[in-house]
């Protein structure tokens, strides 16, 4: 007999490729990211970013931020 899997939210440690960890909730108990609220070119604000204009507006586009 198979029971039936419902995803269930625990408490989740998220790697992020920068270093960076922090919780969250997801069905699954560890995360490895690429990218994080730590260095997001969108959290840490464009105005930092200076080589990389193009990906910004791309990335806005992309969200649809004008
Ligand atoms: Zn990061």
């Amino acid at each position: 007999m198979k029971k039936e899997i419902h995803p269930e939210y625990v408490d989740c440690t998220v790697t992020c490729a920068c270093g960076n960890t922090f919780q969250t909730k997801s069905n699954q108990s560890e995360l490895r990211v690429d990218i994080c609220s730590e260095c997001h070119p969108f959290f840490t604000g464009s105005e930092k970013i200076v080589d990389s204009a193009g990906r910004v507006e791309k990335f806005k586009k992309k969200y649809g931020m004008k």
